[in-house]
């Protein structure tokens, strides 16, 4: 039977995990009983360097309920990197995970249906906000244009995704073969490429306590998203480059006709050769950029791909 991990960062959250916590276990529990899941399933949270009483907390349910287990990271790593430490736990030991905020915004009940695809087939699961309707005008519209400028931009992210997703063993083992410590996950996880769905879910306010993603925090993750997955800053850079050259020299030439019949002054020409020039050095920093962001990519390691389906014939493998 399928063991069933719920891995849950959680950072500072002394406030919701109490009232988290139970939720989570009536869901593990009913899922053990209704024999969707195997008893081994459980509950991990990670603790991410929380200042608070969140570890004692995590330590007291585990004390009480083993299927409560947790892991403490020795400092604030990030949502990303913890609840990649959380994957990486969980996949010593569980068939399937899904990553959910301890805050509970994401409906738990949409674990069910996630499960189901799991059971069919599915290597990867993503959860996807049906509506914004409970956020703010300014959260809405800050959050869609980012899904659309990144996409844009050539980075494949799913739209109204965030973290909520179940993953298979296998699918957390080809996470893990990403080295990078810039972690953006909406953006490695549908590069990995196994079978896929999604699940339709409403967000809902915070249970307890308060976001610890303040805008300062969100622009940082958005910004990380669009320089992990693409090199189009740079080629925009590169693209207006070519522009004003262009502008530029167009400029020139025409500054330069007006002046021989006596219409412009000549620090109309000036002006032109300005414009060029800066053109050119936008150009060059540009054509830089772009093997500056080719290295990057390099150095990365990414896997180049991953297998889904074999029919070779391992038996006859040669060594
Ligand atoms: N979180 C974390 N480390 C951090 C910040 C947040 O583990 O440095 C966790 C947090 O405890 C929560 C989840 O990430 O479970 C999402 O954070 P939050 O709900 O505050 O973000 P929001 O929903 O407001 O964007
Ligand atoms: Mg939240």
């Amino acid at each position: 039977m399928t063991v069933l991990y719920l891995v849950i960062p959680c950072y500072n959250e002394q406030e919701a995990l109490p009232v988290s916590a139970p939720r989570l276990m009536d869901k593990l529990n009913s899922l053990i009983s209704a024999g969707a899941i195997g008893d081994e399933s459980r509950i991990l949270f990670v603790n991410d360097g929380s200042h608070d009483k969140t570890w004692e907390i995590i330590t007291q349910l585990h004390d009480k309920d083993k299927h409560y287990s947790g892991v403490n990271l020795s400092r604030n790593r990030g949502q990303q990197n913890a609840m990649l430490a959380g994957l990486e736990t969980a996949a010593r030991f569980a068939d399937a995970m899904i990553t959910v905020d301890v805050d509970l915004q994401d409906d738990i009940n949409a674990v069910d249906e996630m499960l189901e695809k799991y059971e069919s087939g599915c290597d990867i699961v993503y959860g996807v906000r049906n509506a914004r309707k409970k956020d703010s005008f300014f959260k809405r519209f800050t959050a869609e244009g980012f899904y659309k400028v990144i996409n844009k931009m050539g980075g494949e992210i799913i739209f109204n995704h965030s973290e909520y997703r179940l993953m298979s063993r296998r699918a957390v083992k080809a996470l893990s073969e990403y080295k990078e410590c810039n972690l953006f996950l909406r953006g490695l996880v549908p590069m990995i490429g196994y079978k896929s769905d999604v699940v339709f879910y409403e967000r809902e306010k915070r249970i307890a306590g308060e976001s610890k993603y303040p805008l300062k925090k969100m622009l940082a993750l958005a910004y990380e998203g669009i320089t992990s997955l693409t090199l189009t800053p740079i080629k925009i850079i590169r693209s207006a480059g070519v522009l004003f050259t262009l502008l530029g020299l167009a400029g020139l030439a025409a500054t330069i006709t007006l002046y021989c019949l006596g219409i412009a002054g000549s620090v109309w020409i000036l002006l032109s050769a300005l414009v060029a020039m800066s053109g050119i050095i936008e150009f060059s920093v540009g054509i830089v950029g772009d093997y500056v962001g080719k290295t990057y990519f390099e150095v990365k390691h990414r896997p180049r791909y991953f297998i889904s389906e074999s029919l070779v014939d391992e038996e006859n493998e040669r060594s």
